[in-house]
């Protein structure tokens, strides 16, 4: 046959590896007939049909109808029953199945095959009356609903006149007599609302069915939910006709759902519910309490209702023998449905069960212990950004919420403190003792002082690479951006969001992971670093190729990463150091120095104080590679932006108002991004990148001296486009290095190479690498610049971007693989030609995204660097990529 997949009674025309063809569970459904579990026969209608049956104007094909009646035929022979027969009905459910399961999303129909005929057979055969007019009752509902799409308010509202005119409060006390006549009610109200009898021939209910479970696929909650889960529309739905099971005749049976383990623990035990004398439905729907499966459960929960271990010990068993034989078959966590009728166990489905991060962790180093698995099954078994949810303290699932509005996940993790609109007031509160949420517009260096004090960051404004997003990562701070629908005023110290108010002081939650912003303390749960975290994490290292480094540029931010597992620090961001109080004055001051005289006198003064900065992260990095970016922001930044702090900043600096408003002028630019940034600053004032460089090389031997282990400094030159460029710094860097090493009389091993932020330099790397010592690619700039999207804008366009399928992701979070992406191999290719065994890394925030560290083995870089946060997840998403690789 060419559509139609048999299954059950020693017949299994499928398997699981069919998945494509026959859907997740009509493949499942197939493997479980094949090794021999008591699966009640039936067969699937592959997902070409569905295809082919839209290709051809919703129609059925002869050799289709031909090819069912075979599979009609099949279920009837092993269950010696007939479809349509008045005296030994068979009744079959008719359920979609699509490759992926899509929850909820498609149709079932149960109990097809009843008529005002069958329904006599089905009674006799049954001994049992009221369970056949009930399954009759329930029928014609579900049919009415899924195949005739009529209003089912109007069914519902009969059954609750029915019990109400009978004096009931529960569908159990409804009797034969009650559902015989609701029958009619239903069969009129059919008649009423579709203007035909309800359909008595049993094929024509058959093939309504099959036209519905197909049209599901179409309907508007399924494209909604393909769209969000990017499946692809022609794949189409595989239909499962499939002899009925009954849980529902009488004390001896049952229906319920398990997992083979615990899906939010992942603790090795089953784990599930069931109900005695009910149907599938009954216990999704949550009429009815279900009870526990094991008795461990059950006590644990203090329940009083016996479990199925207890209630049905010999079923039970058989149940938990299935579980181990399907897990051991699978290799896998099974999320199973079964049914019990009169005392015999039925499988109706098995799928790998979805489950939380650290169930996921929990279970994939179980399994690989138990010797289930592999080690290398095991790490691939776990999604890297997934634990993100470990690292950070999270929101207790149980949690109540009050959420105001949700804005951009731009840092994980969760947080709760008072509302406070400056930095300043972030600074003195948490000095007191509180915890603050600190809330922007948009964060800008002035108040990396704020963010670091502050539990969690929102603004309002800015993208997943937005300065607030960035830093926040860096520290760890949970960051809600862009989120777009606050308005924040200032001076009032008030921001409004969906109609309500929140003043400074008001506490605030926020969840980095979702982007929810609720109002008042959620509960958190803290993380657990060791145990299976740490095996896993283990195991990984021992399969990366790629090394993986941390973007930090504290020496707290180094200690996180060197305990996460960073081997180096990738990127070192030098600007934040300038903005430091102490000595702010000093950086002003050398901005607005008339002539180099002047710009050294105050760049002397910074000197000791950044040597400081380098000693403290070179002690934390000791005999590790460290990258330090000389400095890259445009100078204005630095310079006040508000005309109340002119005064101030013009006294400290000495200089007057007039002077400093001239200067402030003199550096504004249009388009600061494509500005006076980056080596530009280090062409047109060397000075600066020569105590930079020289602050690095003292620090460095300190190091050496007081530890015996020196770091290997990497010095790195920002925004480069030419190979005169780097030429020029090089020589700046060098002369800095040979003038301290004469001093001291001794040196250190180091490097001076460049980033890789501008398609002209990736194109020019072969040139660029005659002079640089490394590369890094810089990917943040170089999106924005191959993009031509400005990576402070991008938020406001970019989503719709991403909807309409113009990008896959949002290029700023997973790199851009075949425009960007094909500027890093060219450049990296180009790099090696001139330069063999080139060191290459990644800085941007590319670095710590699973989906870009793929590319980087694929390219072969030698490193990735994330922050420090996203070590974990790099370190596993890197020995993904080297498995594959294999
Ligand atoms: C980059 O551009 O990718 C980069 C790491 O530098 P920054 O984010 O500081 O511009
Ligand atoms: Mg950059």
């Amino acid at each position: 046959m060419t559509y139609v997949y048999r299954f059950g009674g020693g017949v299994s025309d499928g398997g699981k590896g069919d998945k494509n063809l026959l859907g997740g569970k009509g493949a499942n459904l197939a493997e479980m007939a094949s090794i021999g579990l008591p699966v009640p026969p039936g067969f699937t209608i592959s997902t070409a049909m569905c295809t082919r049956y839209y290709e051809d104007g919703e129609q059925f094909p002869q050799d289709l109808r031909e090819e069912v009646a075979a599979g009609i035929a099949h279920i009837e022979s092993v269950t010696e029953k007939r479809f349509g027969d008045a005296q030994n009905p068979l009744l079959v459910s008719v359920r979609s199945g699509a490759r992926v399961s899509m929850p909820g999303m498609m149709d079932t129909v149960l109990n097809l095959g009843l008529n005002d005929e069958t329904v006599e057979g089905l009674a006799k055969k049954a001994g049992d009356e009221r369970f056949a007019w009930d399954s009759y009752r329930r029928f014609i509902q579900m049919y009415a609903d899924v195949v005739l799409e009529l209003d089912h308010g109007a069914f519902e509202e009969s059954l609750e006149i029915a019990k109400e005119d009978n004096g009931f409060t529960l569908d159990t006390e409804m009797t034969a007599e009650d559902w015989k006549k609701l029958v009619t009610v239903y069969k009129g109200l059919v008649e009423e609302q579709w203007g035909k009898p309800f359909p008595q021939d049993v094929q024509d209910q058959l093939w309504g069915a099959v036209g519905a479970v197909f049209g599901s696929w179409q309907s508007e909650r399924a494209k909604v939910y393909r769209r969000l889960n990017d499946i692809p529309a022609d794949w189409g739905t595989a239909v499962n006709v499939q002899a009925m099971v009954f849980g529902n005749m009488g004390d001896t049976s049952a229906t319920g759902v398990a997992f083979t383990r615990d899906p939010s623990k992942g603790d090795r035990a089953y784990y599930g519910e069931f109900l005695i004398n009910a149907q599938g439905e009954d216990v999704v729907a949550g009429i009815r309490t279900p009870q526990y499966l094991t008795k461990a459960a059950r006590e644990e929960a203090n329940a009083k209702p016996a479990s199925m271990e207890e209630a049905m010990p010999e079923v039970y068993a058989e149940l938990a023998a299935v579980f181990d034989q399907l897990e051991t078959h699978y290799r896998d966590m099974q999320d199973i449905e079964f049914t019990v009728e009169q005392a015999k166990l039925w499988m109706l489905q098995t799928r790998s069960g979805k489950r939380t991060a650290k169930a996921a962790l929990k279970i994939a180093v179980d399994m690989a212990n138990e010797g289930l698995i592999t080690r290398e099954e095991a790490i691939a078994r776990v999604d890297p950004a997934a634990l993100d949810q470990l690292l950070h303290p999270t929101l207790d699932p149980n949690a109540k919420r009050d959420v105001l509005t949700k804005g951009l996940p731009a840092s994980p993790g969760a947080a709760s403190g008072k509302v406070v609109f400056d930095a300043d007031a972030a600074e003195r509160a948490a000095a007191a003792g509180e915890a603050v949420i600190l809330v922007r517009v948009e964060t800008s260096p002035e108040d990396i002082h704020g963010m670091h004090a502050a539990k969690g960051i929102l603004t309002a404004r800015g993208g997943m690479t937005s300065h607030a997003a960035v830093v926040a990562r860096g520290m760890g701070r949970p960051c809600v951006s862009g989120a777009g629908s606050l308005s924040i005023d200032n001076k009032a110290k008030v921001m409004r969001v969906a109609g309500r108010e929140v003043r400074e002081g008001d506490i605030l939650t926020l969840d980095g992971s979702t982007g929810e912003v609720m109002l008042g303390e959620v509960a958190t749960v803290q993380p657990e670093l060791a145990g299976d975290f740490g095996t896993l994490m283990a195991w990984a290292d021992e399969v990366r190729r790629l090394k993986v480094r941390a973007n930090a540029e504290t020496p707290l931010d180094c200690q996180t990463a060197r305990d996460f597992g960073a081997e180096g620090v990738g990127l070192c961001r030098t600007e934040h150091m300038f903005f430091d109080q102490a000595r702010i004055t000093a950086v002003r001051q050398m901005i607005l120095a008339a002539d180099e005289a002047g710009r050294r006198a105050a760049l002397d003064k910074l000197l000791p104080e950044q040597r400081a900065d380098f000693t403290a992260i070179f002690e934390v990095m000791a005999g590790l590679p460290v990258t330090v970016r000389l400095l890259d922001p445009p100078l204005h930044e630095f310079l006040p932006q508000q005309e109340a702090e002119f005064a101030e900043v013009a006294t400290a600096a000495g200089v007057d108002v007039d002077t400093l408003k001239r200067r402030a002028n003199e550096l504004h630019e249009f388009n600061p991004m494509l500005g006076h940034r980056g080596c530009r600053l280090g062409v047109t004032y060397p000075e600066i990148y020569e105590i930079q460089a020289r602050a690095i090389f003292e620090a460095a031997l300190d190091v050496a001296e007081k530890s015996g282990e020196a770091p290997i400094p990497e010095v790195m030159i920002p925004l480069v486009a030419t190979r005169r460029e780097l030429e020029l710094m090089k020589a700046v860097v060098d002369k800095a290095a040979q003038a301290v090493f004469a001093e001291r009389g001794k040196t250190v091993e180091y490097l001076v190479g460049t980033m890789i932020e501008l398609p002209r330099a990736a194109l020019k790397a072969g040139e660029i690498a005659e002079v640089g010592e490394f590369f890094s690619f810089g990917t943040n700039d170089l999106t924005q610049t191959t993009l031509g999207v400005s990576r402070d804008d991008a938020a406001r366009f970019l989503s719709t971007y991403v909807e309409k399928g113009i990008y896959a992701k949002d290029p700023f979070v997973s790199l851009d693989v075949d425009g960007v992406g094909e500027l890093v191999s060219l450049a990296a290719e180009r790099g090696r030609a001139t330069r063999p065994g080139i060191k290459l890394g990644i800085c941007g925030e590319h670095g710590g995204d699973p989906a870009s560290i793929a590319f980087c083995e694929q390219v072969g870089l030698d490193y990735v660097s994330a922050s420090p946060y996203r070590v974990p997840i790099a370190r596993l998403a890197a020995a993904q990529a080297a498995l594959k690789a294999r």
